[in-house]
């Protein structure tokens, strides 16, 4: 039996052209990407496809729209045995996390995918990129598929989704997962690193699409003022801000500030702890300088990344409003995005 496979074409450079008058890059028709592409009608998968009306580039993306492919996912997931979503670079890390929390035991891969340049220019890093995702959400072993989670598959590895970050913006090798080890490596061989790998549960699956915008990011540096930090600490409809700290969680510790967060915490406000660092993670009390947080009850947030961060909170915050069951889910890992 030939796998299914679902392409989910959502914007992005892959599927883009130069506009001729201005020069600029803008998203084109998804059929004429099939054009591009004649490799995939040699394929011993069988491939259907769904494009958004108006593909987007990513940096345009909002939480409207990871809804918008959960569902897709949703209605299509008895019909085929793995989804690709093509989907810009800039936010695939924000998208693949919040799918990830979206899809409640998923038992089939949804990989998403992307490049550097243009499918249609010569030296593009679409082509091998989308042909191996493909081969990714099509991979069985006798009849289970070998990945059961949300990934990015970019220039020769596959990702973990909410373990990714995008840091660079030339390099065809654009994401890095510094905290976790990398599912699949693409050399002669489909190299999958199977202990790495999360396994199916079986289960049915459930899709959450209730996400909440009520955060911020505050992101610590040396000179910050009070004016900004109480500015956000007291912005209106936000409920959670995510703490960008220093090192192994740490900050200033002016005593307006530390004071500023009491006041904000007692409040009822969330406050998550989250490096900036990309690698290793936030130890609160490790330091003087990170004392007061845990103390205070800040929320430690191990060693997840930021965009992981955001679409966690969006999705706990949506899930429910009980301060206890927030902390719990926070401190919890619930789709591999944390070692506790
Ligand atoms: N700006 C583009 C986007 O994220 C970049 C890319 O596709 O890689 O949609």
């Amino acid at each position: 039996m030939k796998s299914k496979v679902l392409l989910i074409y959502t914007g992005g450079t892959i599927g883009m052209m130069q506009d001729a008058k201005s020069g600029q890059l803008k998203p084109f028709d998804f059929k004429q990407l099939t054009a591009q592409i004649p490799e995939l009608n040699k394929f011993d998968v069988t491939l259907s496809a769904v494009s958004f009306a108006n593909p987007i580039d990513s940096s345009d993306m909002q939480p409207s729209v990871w809804i918008e492919i959960a569902k897709i996912i949703e209605k299509n997931y008895d019909k085929v045995d793995g989804f690709v979503v093509l989907h810009g670079s800039d936010t695939m890390s924000f998208t693949a996390s919040a799918l990830s929390f979206m899809l409640e035991n998923l038992n089939k891969p949804v990989v998403l995918t992307g490049s550097q340049l243009p499918i249609g220019m010569i030296r593009t890093d679409g082509k091998e990129n989308l042909i191996t995702a493909i081969e990714i959400a099509a991979a069985k072993n006798g009849n289970k598929p070998i990945i059961s989670e949300v990934c990015i598959y970019f220039e020769y590895q596959l990702y973990r989704g909410n373990r990714t970050h995008k840091f660079n913006a030339e390099h065809f090798q654009a994401f890095q997962s510094a905290n976790y080890p990398v599912l699949a490596e693409a050399g002669v061989h489909l190299k999958y690193n199977q202990a790495a790998l999360k396994a199916g549960n079986g289960k049915k699956l459930k899709v959450h699409t209730s996400l909440s915008p009520e955060i911020a990011i505050l992101k610590m540096f040396p000179g910050i003022t009070q004016n900004v930090v109480e500015a956000i600490l007291n912005a209106k409809n936000v409920k959670a801000v995510i703490l960008e700290t220093f090192g192994s969680g740490n900050a200033t510790t002016q005593k307006w500030f530390i004071e500023s967060l009491q006041k904000a915490i007692d409040k009822g406000m969330i406050i998550l702890n989250v490096t900036q660092c990309n690698a290793g993670k936030v130890e609160q009390g490790k330091y003087a300088t990170s004392a007061s947080f845990k103390k205070m009850g800040v929320i430690g947030s191990y060693d997840i990344t930021t965009e992981a961060a955001v679409a966690k909170l969006m999705f706990v915050l949506g899930t429910t409003s009980n301060k206890k069951e927030i902390e719990k889910l926070l401190k919890s890992d619930l789709r591999g995005e944390i070692t506790v």
